[in-house]
Formats: C-alpha cells, sequence, structure tokens
C-alpha cells in the first residue's frame, strides 16, 4: 500500500524547480548542449529525478504555488494511507533525513522529494513532527502489542475429541472397592476421586461395582449428601479392640454403582475425615479397622434384592491406601482358612506411601488378625527414626501387611511404581516392594470426564471447548474480577490447588515469591493445611496485594474455577504419585508446571520450542501421544527455587511471545484422552491377572 502509494506519487510529480543555490548544495550540476540554455540535472536523492529550465520567474513562482498546492493534497492523502503501516524504525530514518537535510541546509523555502517520506514545502519540520508523533503511538501501540504477542485466534478450527466409546468386557466381574473417601459424599484428595469415577467406569464395561466408605456425619453441609442413601438393614457384628461393633449398612445406586456407607459412632463428630484442629484423631486406628472387617462382610451379608442378591465370596477387593489395609489381610487370615472367599482375590492400590497406618506393635491385639499373621504387619523402624535408645522401633504397619498378604499391589502412575521401589520413594517398604515387583504395577489415574467438563462446568464464568477459546477467557476475566486483580487479558494468571504440605512443595512458591512478583504475572494459591504456609500466602497477599491472592481452605467451586480461569497451574510437588490437579488443568486448556516426578512425569509432555504450532498436529500429536507436538507443560528436574523460577519464567515467556505456539500447547493438552476408559481397561487387566494366578496367600502355605 505504502509502496504504491510513493511511486503514484512520484509518476505524477511535475518537473520541479529549484534555485540554483539549493541545487548545487544539494546535486551537481552538469553543463548541457544543443538547448540554448543551461540544464541542470539535480543529483537524483531516493530515485525522484528533479530538474529544471531557465524560466521567467514569475511563471515559475505560479507553477511552484501550484505544485506546492497539489504536493499539500497529496501529502494528505499519504498521510492517511501511511497511518497503519508506520513503525518505530521508520520514524528513526525520517528523522535521520530531516537532519541530514538540515545539516545540508537543504530545507529553507525548498521543495524535496523524499523517496518513502511525504513531501513538504516550508512546514516540513511541523510535518516532520507530526509524522513523529503518529509513528510514536503506533509504535507504542506495536510496543504493548509484542508484549502480550499477536492475538491468537480464539477460534481454532479443532474439533473437539469424541469421548471413547465403552464397549463391554466379555468377563464380567464382581469388584469392592474399599475406601476411606469417596466423592463426592467425603473428600480430601485425589484417592476420593479415583473411588468415585473409576468405578462408574467399570461398570460401563459390565462389571458390578460396589464400593464401601464410611458414612461420615462431620456437621458440614456435605452431610446432606448421605440422605439418597437408604438402610440396608443388613447391621453386622465385627470383632476387634476386645469388643464386638455392630456397624450398619447404607446403600445408595449412582450410575449404576453400589456405594454402601459403613455406619457407626466413630465416623459422626464435628471435625474432618481424619482429624479435627487439634490434631489426628488418637482413634484412627480403631476406626479404619473397623471399616476393613465391614467391607469383607458386605459382599457376604447385603441384599441388594430384587434378583441380584449379594455379592457373594468370588469378588475382587480393591483396598485403597493404608485405611484398607486390613483386608487383603483379613481375606487370607480370617476367611480363606474357612473356605469362605478362596476364590476372591485382593489388590493393594497405593495412592500414597507416605502413609502407612503404624502404631506400636503393642496395638497387634485390637486388630482382630489372627496372632499367628503378626509377622506380616511387624515393621521396625530404622535406629535414625526412633525416639530414644531404649525404643526399638517396633511398630505394626497396616500397608505392609497388605502389601505381603494381597494378591497384586497396583499404584497410580508408572512413576510412581517404579519409584517406591527405592530407598527414596519406598518410605521403608522399598524391599518388599522390589520383592513382590513381579506382582507391582502403575496405571495412570483418568479423570471424571462429567465433573471435570469445561462445556458444562456449573462452576465457571462461560462454556469452552478445544474449538474456541473464547469462554475460557471470560473465566480468566471473572476469576481475576473475583479476585481483586487488574482485569488483563495479557498477563499471565497462575494457581496452586491442593494440601499445603511438604508433599506438594508449596515452601518453593514461598521461597520463590519475590522473584515470580517482579514478572508480570498474577498468582491465586486455594489450599490448606501446615499453619506457616496458610501464614505466608496472608503474608503474600498484604505484601503483594494486587498479584497474589491465597484462599485457606477446601473448596469444590473455588478449584474448579481457578483450574479453568488460569493459564498456567503449579505443582512443584516433592513426589507425587499421580497427581490429578495437572490432569484437570490439561482438561481445561490451563498448562501444568510440575516436578519431574511420578505422574506428573508420566503425564505431562515437555513444552517443545521446535514444534510447528499448527493446531491440527498439536491434536495429532496428542491422538498420538507423540513428543513432536509442542507439548502440554513443563517438567522442572531439581527441586530447588532457582530451577523453579527459571521454568516458571520460561512458561511466562512463551505465553507474551509465542500465542501461537500456546494455543497450540492448549490444543494438545486438551485433545487428550485423559478420560478413566484406557485406565479402566488397564485395571480390568490387572483383575484379570489376579484371577488367572492362584492367591498369593492360600491357607496351605501358612
Ligand atoms: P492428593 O490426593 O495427593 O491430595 P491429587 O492431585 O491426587 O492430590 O488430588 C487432589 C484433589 O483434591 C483434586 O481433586 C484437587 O482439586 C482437590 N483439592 C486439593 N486441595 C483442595 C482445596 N483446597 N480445595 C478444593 N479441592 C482441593
Amino acid at each position: 500500500m505504502y509502496a504504491a502509494a510513493t511511486s503514484c506519487r512520484a509518476a505524477a510529480l511535475p518537473a520541479r524547480c529549484l534555485s540554483s543555490k539549493k541545487a548545487s548544495s544539494s546535486g551537481s550540476i552538469h553543463k548541457m548542449h544543443g538547448s540554448g540554455g543551461v540544464r541542470r540535472v539535480v543529483k537524483p536523492r531516493r530515485g525522484v529525478v528533479a530538474e529544471s529550465t531557465d524560466m521567467d520567474m514569475d511563471a515559475q513562482a505560479d507553477l511552484i504555488a501550484q505544485q506546492i498546492e497539489e504536493l499539500k493534497k497529496q501529502n494528505a492523502r499519504l498521510k492517511s494511507d501511511l497511518g497503519g503501516v508506520i513503525a518505530e524504525r521508520e520514524v528513526k530514518k525520517k528523522v535521520n533525513n530531516l537532519e541530514f537535510l538540515e545539516g545540508k541546509g537543504a530545507l529553507e523555502g525548498s521543495t524535496l522529494g523524499l523517496g518513502n517520506a511525504y513531501v513538504g514545502t516550508g512546514d516540513l519540520r511541523e510535518q516532520f513532527m507530526e509524522y513523529e508523533k503518529v509513528a510514536a503511538a503506533k509504535a507504542k501501540e506495536l510496543a504493548e502489542s509484542a508484549m502480550r504477542g499477536p492475538e491468537a485466534p480464539v477460534g481454532t478450527g479443532v474439533t473437539p475429541r469424541p469421548p471413547p466409546v465403552f464397549e463391554k468386557t466379555e468377563n464380567p466381574m464382581s469388584i469392592v472397592f474399599v475406601s476411606s473417601e469417596v466423592a463426592p459424599w467425603s473428600k480430601t484428595g485425589g484417592l476420593a476421586d479415583v473411588c468415585g469415577s473409576l468405578p462408574r467406569e467399570l461398570v460401563k464395561r459390565g462389571h458390578r461395582v460396589m464400593v464401601v466408605s464410611p458414612m461420615y456425619k462431620l456437621g458440614k453441609k456435605e452431610d446432606e449428601l448421605y440422605h439418597g442413601a437408604f438402610d440396608t438393614c443388613s447391621n453386622t457384628t465385627v470383632g476387634c479392640f476386645d469388643a464386638a461393633h455392630e456397624v450398619g449398612f447404607f446403600h445408595q445406586i449412582y450410575d449404576g454403582v453400589d456405594f454402601v456407607f459403613v455406619k457407626h459412632a466413630c465416623y459422626e463428630r464435628i471435625g474432618g475425615l481424619y482429624g479435627d484442629s487439634y490434631g489426628v484423631y488418637g482413634d484412627n486406628q480403631f476406626r479404619f479397622t473397623l471399616l476393613s472387617h465391614a467391607a469383607c462382610e458386605a459382599p457376604l451379608v447385603i441384599d441388594f434384592g430384587e434378583g441380584k442378591g449379594t455379592y457373594g465370596d468370588e469378588v475382587v477387593f480393591v483396598a485403597n491406601d493404608w485405611h484398607a489395609g486390613l483386608v487383603p489381610l483379613l481375606v487370607a487370615s480370617k476367611y480363606r482358612p474357612y473356605g469362605t472367599y478362596n476364590n476372591c482375590r485382593t489388590i493393594t492400590t497405593i495412592h500414597n506411601i507416605m502413609h502407612q497406618g503404624t502404631e506400636p506393635n503393642t496395638t497387634f491385639n485390637n486388630l482382630g488378625v489372627p496372632s499367628d499373621w503378626y509377622s506380616c504387619l511387624e515393621y521396625q523402624y530404622p535406629e535414625e527414626q526412633r525416639a530414644h535408645e531404649l525404643d526399638l522401633g517396633l511398630v505394626v504397619n497396616i500397608l505392609k501387611g497388605a502389601i505381603a498378604t494381597s494378591d497384586r499391589v497396583l499404584t497410580v502412575s508408572e512413576g510412581y511404581a517404579q519409584e517406591i521401589q527405592t530407598p527414596l520413594g519406598g518410605k521403608g517398604l522399598e524391599v518388599m516392594l522390589q520383592e513382590r515387583s513381579h506382582r507391582l504395577d502403575g496405571v495412570v489415574n483418568g479423570i471424571d470426564m462429567d465433573e471435570w467438563n469445561p462445556m458444562t462446568d456449573p462452576y465457571t464464568d462461560a462454556p469452552f471447548d478445544v474449538s474456541d477459546f473464547s469462554g475460557k477467557l471470560e473465566c480468566k476475566r471473572g476469576l481475576q474480577r473475583e479476585m481483586g486483580f487488574e482485569v488483563r487479558d495479557d498477563v499471565p494468571l497462575m494457581g496452586f490447588i491442593g494440601r499445603l504440605d511438604w508433599q506438594k512443595g508449596p515452601d518453593l512458591i514461598r521461597d520463590a515469591i519475590h522473584e515470580l512478583m517482579n514478572e508480570d504475572v498474577q498468582l491465586v494459591m486455594l489450599g490448606s493445611g501446615l499453619p506457616e504456609l496458610e501464614e505466608f500466602m496472608q503474608w503474600a497477599e498484604g505484601t503483594y496485594s494486587e498479584k497474589f491472592r491465597g484462599w485457606v481452605g477446601f473448596s469444590v467451586a473455588m478449584s474448579h474455577r481457578i483450574t479453568a480461569g488460569c493459564d498456567i497451574l503449579l505443582m512443584p510437588s516433592r513426589f507425587e504419585p499421580c497427581g490429578l490437579n495437572q490432569l484437570y488443568a490439561m482438561r481445561y486448556g490451563t498448562l501444568p508446571i510440575g516436578h519431574a516426578t511420578g505422574g506428573l512425569n508420566d503425564t505431562i509432555t515437555r513444552a517443545n520450542p521446535y514444534a510447528d504450532p499448527d493446531p491440527q498436529l498439536a491434536v495429532a500429536a496428542a491422538v498420538d501421544e507423540s513428543d513432536l507436538g509442542p507439548g502440554t507443560g513443563w517438567l522442572f528436574t531439581g527441586m530447588d527455587t532457582r530451577t523453579f523460577y527459571n521454568c516458571v519464567s520460561n512458561a511466562c515467556k512463551l505465553y507474551h511471545e509465542n500465542p501461537e505456539m500456546w494455543r497450540a500447547m492448549q490444543i494438545q493438552a486438551m485433545s487428550q484422552d485423559l478420560s478413566w476408559y484406557n485406565a479402566a481397561l488397564k485395571w480390568e487387566k490387572v483383575f484379570e491377572w489376579a484371577k488367572i494366578d492362584p492367591p498369593h496367600c492360600e491357607p496351605a502355605q501358612w
């Protein structure tokens, strides 16, 4: 546009007349023969030839006046054409020209043709100044847009990946999950999510699935969730802690799964699932011993009616974490010797090996486990972990008992399955896990695609999917408003959701807070836990009130809004068996930054700066699960502040400078199959393998 306008103008220009003084000062003069006069040829400046002949001075003055008028009109047109394309670089060029011409004394009263500037008369300086102003404004705008990067289109032309179609299994089984928490009724972490969603996927495959969990009454709103459960009137009495304890079973069907809630007074108290403001409950060993005993009875005693009957004793038990860890031991020690559960199989699932359910070994007799099985539970702490010199460090370790007696062990990612066999990751159980490594598998968790669906999420401000990101922008603005941040599209909004404890690494965020806040970012943290970290959040909010918000507590709604509204999710976990937040984040196009450990390492594909940011290629990379795509997030390898901060800084740089790549990463993240479908098939395989093998603890063996 600009070049075309310039050449048109040059063609339309009449021959220029210059005074000899000016001509001689700005060009060389050659004598021409045969024309009856002196013809001056001004050395062309920037491609425009100006020439003049000796003429009558009045006529010449008129002609000049006309030319000036004509040129002014053209200038006005050119100015408007130029408005859209002027950049700072060009301004400098013009100013240089100006200085150059001033230096040569070429401006006064002259008419000049400048190849790529507009032409002026005596007010040329003024025009340049005006030009400079326009250009400076334009340059500022360009610089600002370079800061936030060119807008990536919100519509991507990408079609959302259809959900996998569940085919029915040819080998239906009866499966019983036992867990201390299950979403949506009770939840403190990922265990609840897994036990709430995986059973529903297994039902879709055609299995019959029961989940046994306590019926908590904590004096909270969530207590009402149990109102849909009916008393099965199948009370049973279990023997432990030197007494017979009567428990009730309440039943609720949800998406075809039989959720069974164990009712007992020990689950009814004001506080949390495992503790209150005074710390962890002192009777947790009792509460979860009771749960395991009750769960072993449930398939035998609960008649589900309508021709369904009981589950019977050919079930597969899935005992989750230490809270359910007595189930495999009770099956092996208390039932099989009497002919019950001979065809049952038990799977111990480790969601977090940090928690093993240890108590002094003097409590063994409370557990209701036959005394000749003591050695399965006995564990001795290494000397450096004992309290004093006389302390032998002898405890009963319920998770150890579960690993020792279950048919198979499963954990929630392949990476974590390896890590727990090492001294660093095994937390004292590594040797036992190495011994059982041929029966140890890792399967990455899936997510509940209905609960975590950006198109239907009731907690967020607008729906969106991979084909159109405008809703995500609305979610971001909504979150910024809610947090009292400046509403800006061009600032990376980062989030953290999780328990505030050593495992999740929020201390790394704390230690890097000054560097982080020096970046052009906004950060919101949601979580509760260690008082010093909660206090840090308060302090940071006061100190960096424009960029930092800390939300102390547990809020499902808030976790959804942060997941949807943020650009980046921080997961600096020291160890992470699987981690669900990064999966939720990727489903919402929020790119995770995680420590390269366990499930984070297994599920986040590193950002690839050499990738082609084409949206369709990003989809292809997600479908093929290849590393050739743009990636889905960032992984850092050293658990130190500097490495963490550098990683965040890199991500922010990409956010500012390469929105196409950012969008491609979001597309790859959102196009992955994060559903339970593939994971459920793998779990099913583990159940089948367990069924093929003879029981790990056969009565004769003991
Ligand atoms: P873990 O089970 O180790 O705590 P996961 O990442 O596996 O960690 O799962 C954590 C689950 O708990 C996620 O669903 C996460 O959204 C949720 N969560 C953690 N802290 C909070 C909180 N403060 N408010 C709401 N949800 C939370």
